[in-house]
Parts: structure tokens; C-alpha cells; sequence
């Protein structure tokens, strides 16, 4: 790792201000029947863009900027999960600079820079991957990690003919129409893009399942992953409703108003991406190994555990609160399914912990968490959110749906008195408990939370996939074989006649 005695050191690091700035840049985002004209600005999503720039700012607050940051070997400052880690203390290093990122929006924002810091940092030992294009990885590693640049992803085809080849899917999935001299233009839509609105550019790839299903001789023209800027000519991007939008104050939505990222759809229209940008150009082969190559997934799972274990911290506050206004608090039930919540969580920083110390070698001179660790990680992960919200169902049970249409009826003539007496809970003034509970249903019961549950579940891949990786894995690193030996070992110990090994025979 370069210190800045042998390299001059830059520090190029967006602040929060010139993040904001850097997002009106003419890009094409489409809401409510129009194209906005500055997001940062529009109602539907500026506070979730401010919610990212206080993330930018911590970058440069003299009391976090050691363990946020790093000099990395081209002498640029950046976020410590922005460049390779070379061991373990580099890990555990970058988990506590997700760490603290994660806390500044209390868990609720998956996809703040960090996590596609998980790919991109790779590039600065993984460019030559890229064969022909390598000298554009190496550029974009230093672009991305140098200003801690801002990249949404879109991996997954358009819900539409699963079952059918993908050359018959050409109108719809992304696919070239031509290169010349200057790039390539692609024409094609792909789901869903969260927070793209926020970011600077999408990463266009594949999911290691969907490249497994790609043929030679076939699926060229498909055989693309590039970099698209927000502002590419021909980029659209089509946003789901806003929750921002539709919150009345954060008294009646604290995290809807503030932390929605829009999940978008993204949508290519002949949209010219220049060379430079370029990463794998109608290359099946270098499609289908792109990914485990990259450490992505190994390092994508370290950044989405450490950011569910800060949300579950905050649900387990929420729910000793919670019941603590209820007076149910101290009932043996209570206190077994609060337990229960606590063990999840320890056992997300447990994972967390386990990839940082137990790393394997990656590409170059990088480690990456250990893959089958990750893999646990992401199923036990998209499992436990569910859990989650079937304890708040049945511990808080109705206690969060006792409340008032909104911040509107607080100040009402008339509604006054009975809010202070029928809403107050244990402890707790009636206008204090509302409080606390809409906070409680905007986590686990509103729009934004159903969103929420559907993004734990599916963000990391569909449940299917999720497993069949995890047992892929196991096979080709030779566990499954010791399994089953395992059970031949067993079943060798007896035979029809009784039994073979020594320990029992006589
Ligand atoms: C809120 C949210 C945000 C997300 N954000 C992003 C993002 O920013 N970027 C991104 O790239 N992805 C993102 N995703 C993930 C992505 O968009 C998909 O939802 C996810 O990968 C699951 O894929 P799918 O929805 O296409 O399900 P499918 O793959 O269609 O799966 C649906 C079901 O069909 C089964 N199935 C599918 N194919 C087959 C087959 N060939 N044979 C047999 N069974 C099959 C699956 O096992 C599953 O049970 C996000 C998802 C959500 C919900």
C-alpha cells in the first residue's frame, strides 16, 4: 500500500455540495408523465440525494477521515472499501468504514457508493482481465475510487420469456446495434437500477447465473459489459412512484422522506457508450468468468451484511421501544422473540467477522472474504428479513396501526385532549408515542417497507439461484465429495454380516 511518503497524495473526494452539484447533469429521468429537470432539487428524490451527500461529507470530517480513509497505491485518498484489501487487517479496516457510513442512514439506504465499491475496487488489480480493454478498467478504478464516484448496477433482463433463448428476446434484453470508431450503441432494458437517479454512472452486466446461459455463436451481440454515464445520449430511466414524494412530513414517514431509493428501470435507446467504457465487447467467455474473477460477490456480501446488521440494530431498538409503550416488555414471550432478534443480528456481525479474519486470495495481491462464507451470508441475509417482520406482526401485534391520519391531526382543535389521554403509552405522551409508531410503521408496514422486505429478499438474486450457488460452490471446492465420503465412511463401518470396523466387531 502506498503511504505518502513514496507517492504525492491527492485528495479528489467528492464532498457532499459538489456531490449534489455533480448529479445535475441533463440525465433522463423519467417521473410522473415528465423528465426531471435537477434531481437533487425534485421532491421525489432530494432528501434521499442529501441522505447520500452527508456520506460524501464524512468523508471529510477530520474525526472519521482515518477510519474512512485510505491512500491508495496511485496516491489518491478514498474510502477504504474503494481499493483492494491485501490482508485481513485491511478488511476488518474497510468493515468499519461501511461500518460507519451505514450508521449515518441507520442501515436503510443498500445502495450507497460502497456497495458497488465492491467491483470497482477490484479493478485495480484485475484490469488486465480485460484483455483489450484493460487499460479502460485501469482508468475507471482510478476515476471511481479518486473522486469515491457514485455507480448504481443492472444485471437482471426484463421479467419476460424466461424460458425462451435469448436470441429471441433481442428487442427487449440489451444488445448492440452497431460500434464505429468512437463506441458502441445499445438498444435493450434492464431491472431494476436502485438509486440510480443518485449515481454518476450504471454498471451493465450479468449475474453469473444469467452468463451461464449464454452460447457461443449465439448470444454475441448480448455479450456486453460496460459502464454507461447518467448523461449517455440514449439513457432512460424510468422510475418507479416515490415514496419521498408522497410523505406528508417526517413526523408521519421519518425514513420514507429520507431514504427511498428509487428503483428504477433502465432502459437503452441506441444509447452510445464511448470505447472507453467499454469492459467486455461480444465476449462470451470473458462474460461468463467476469464475476467470480472480480471478487464481487465475495466482497458484495461483506457490504450488505455489515449494512443489515446497523437496520437490525435499529428494528431491535424500535422493538424494545416499541413494547416498552405498550408495557409488554418485560412478558417472557416478549423478551424470548426480542432475544431471538438480537441472536440474528449477532450472528449477521458473526458472518461479517468471519469474512474479514478467514480471507482468501483473490486477484493479484488482493484477498476477499471467503466465498462460501459470503454465500451463507446472502441466503442467511435475504431469509431473516421475513423473520423480522413476522416478530414485529406478532410482538407489537396492533399496537402500531393505534395512531391518527397524520401530523396535521396533532394541532387539530378538538383532537387535542385525546391525544394526550387514549394515545399516551407506558411512560410515553400520547404525541411521543405516535411518534414512535409511525417510525415503527414506516420501517415495517409502509409502502417504503414492503419495498424494503422485496428488496431484501430478492436484491442478492432469486431464491433459487441463491442456493444452487451456494451448492455449486461446495462442489467445485470438493466439500460435497466430503460429505457424501462422510457417509460411505459410515456405511463402511458394517456390512450384511455385522461389523467391519475394529470399535464394534468384537
Ligand atoms: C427492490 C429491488 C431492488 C433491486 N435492485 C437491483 C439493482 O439495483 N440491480 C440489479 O441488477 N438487480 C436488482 N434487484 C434484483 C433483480 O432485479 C431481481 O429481482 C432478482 O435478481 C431476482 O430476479 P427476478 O426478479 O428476475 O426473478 P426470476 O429470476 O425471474 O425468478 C423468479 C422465480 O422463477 C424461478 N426461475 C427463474 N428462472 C428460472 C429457470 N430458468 N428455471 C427454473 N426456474 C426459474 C426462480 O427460481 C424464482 O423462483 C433488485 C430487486 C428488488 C426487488
Amino acid at each position: 500500500m502506498a503511504t505518502a511518503t513514496q507517492v504525492q497524495e491527492k485528495n479528489s473526494l467528492m464532498t457532499g455540495e459538489s456531490y449534489l452539484e455533480s448529479l445535475n447533469d441533463g440525465r433522463e429521468i423519467w417521473f410522473d408523465g415528465e423528465i426531471i429537470d435537477n434531481v437533487a432539487e425534485h421532491p421525489a428524490f432530494r432528501n434521499a440525494a442529501r441522505s447520500m451527500a452527508r456520506l460524501y461529507d464524512a468523508l471529510h470530517d477530520p474525526d472519521l477521515q482515518d477510519d474512512l480513509t485510505i491512500v491508495d497505491q496511485f496516491g489518491n485518498r478514498t474510502h477504504r472499501f474503494f481499493t483492494p484489501s491485501y490482508s485481513a487487517e485491511d478488511l476488518r479496516r474497510s468493515r468499519t468504514a461501511i461500518d460507519i457510513w451505514q450508521r449515518i442512514n441507520y442501515g436503510w439506504m443498500g445502495r450507497s457508493p460502497d456497495y458497488k465499491a465492491a467491483f470497482m475496487a477490484q479493478l485495480a488489480e484485475g484490469h488486465s482481465f480485460y484483455g483489450d480493454y484493460a487499460d479502460n478498467a485501469l482508468n475507471w478504478y482510478k476515476k471511481f475510487s479518486s473522486q469515491g464516484l457514485h455507480l448504481n448496477h443492472v444485471l437482471i433482463d426484463p421479467p419476460m420469456n424466461r424460458n425462451k433463448p435469448r436470441t429471441e428476446t433481442r428487442e427487449v434484453y440489451v444488445s448492440l446495434d452497431k460500434s464505429d470508431d468512437k463506441g458502441i450503441y445499445v438498444s435493450g432494458a434492464k431491472m431494476v437500477a436502485t438509486g440510480c437517479a443518485l449515481t454518476h454512472a450504471t454498471f451493465v452486466g450479468f449475474t453469473g447465473g444469467v452468463a451461464a446461459m449464454m452460447q457461443e455463436g449465439r448470444d454475441e451481440d448480448m455479450a456486453l459489459v460496460f459502464i454507461a454515464e447518467m448523461d449517455s445520449p440514449g439513457l432512460k430511466v424510468i422510475s418507479r412512484p416515490s415514496y419521498e414524494q408522497k410523505a406528508v412530513s417526517p413526523f408521519d414517514s421519518p425514513l420514507a422522506s429520507r431514504f427511498d431509493e428509487n428503483d428504477a428501470v433502465m432502459v437503452f435507446e441506441n444509447c452510445f457508450v464511448p470505447w472507453e467504457n467499454v469492459l467486455i465487447y461480444r465476449d462470451i467467455d470473458r462474460v461468463k468468468q467476469f464475476q467470480a474473477e472480480s471478487g464481487f460477490f465475495n466482497r458484495y456480501n461483506l457490504q450488505a451484511a455489515v449494512r443489515l446488521a446497523i437496520k437490525l440494530e435499529f428494528c431491535i431498538g424500535l422493538m424494545i421501544k416499541g413494547t416498552e409503550a405498550s408495557g409488554t416488555n418485560n412478558f417472557r414471550g416478549v423478551q424470548a422473540a426480542i432475544g431471538e432478534l438480537v441472536t440474528m443480528k449477532d450472528t449477521i456481525w458473526a458472518l461479517t467477522t468471519a469474512m474479514v479474519n478467514d480471507p482468501e486470495p483473490s486477484i493479484g495481491k488482493s484477498v476477499v472474504p471467503n466465498l462460501q462464507t459470503a454465500a451463507a451470508a446472502r441466503v442467511y441475509t435475504t431469509n431473516c428479513w421475513t423473520q423480522v417482520r413476522n416478530t414485529f406482526e406478532t410482538v407489537l401485534a396492533g399496537a402500531p396501526s393505534f395512531t391518527i391520519s397524520s401530523v396535521r391531526d396533532m394541532d387539530a382543535p378538538g383532537l387535542s385532549h385525546i391525544i394526550d389521554t387514549y394515545y399516551q403509552g407506558t411512560g410515553l405522551e400520547g404525541r411521543e408515542r405516535i411518534k414512535l409508531f409511525n417510525l415503527v410503521w414506516d420501517a415495517l408496514y409502509s409502502e417504503f417497507a414492503g419495498r424494503h422486505g422485496l428488496y431484501e429478499r430478492n436484491y442478492a438474486g432469486n431464491k433459487d439461484q441463491q442456493r444452487m450457488d451456494a451448492l455449486r460452490w461446495a462442489t467445485m471446492r470438493g466439500q460435497v465429495d466430503g460429505y457424501t465420503g462422510l457417509v460411505d465412511q459410515a456405511m463402511s463401518d458394517y456390512d450384511t454380516a455385522g461389523w467391519v470396523h475394529p470399535a464394534w466387531k468384537n
